[in-house]
C-alpha cells in the first residue's frame, strides 16, 4: 500500500474506511470521521470534527 503525504493510512474506499473507523472506536482511539483525501484520492480517518 502506498503511503499518503500525510503519513496517514490511506483506505481504498469510504466503506474500507468507515470499517476501520467503528474497528478504531472500539479501541477508544480518537479518530472521529473519514474523509476523502484531496492529494491521494484514498480515504483517511481523522480527529478533527467537521
Ligand atoms: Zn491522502
Amino acid at each position: 500500500m502506498k503511503t499518503c503525504l500525510t503519513g496517514k493510512r490511506r483506505y481504498r474506499n469510504q466503506l474500507d474506511a468507515r470499517i476501520a473507523l467503528a474497528n478504531t472506536r472500539r479501541r477508544d482511539r480518537s479518530e472521529k470521521r473519514a474523509y476523502q483525501c484531496p492529494s491521494c484520492h484514498g480515504w483517511h480517518l481523522t480527529s478533527q470534527a467537521a
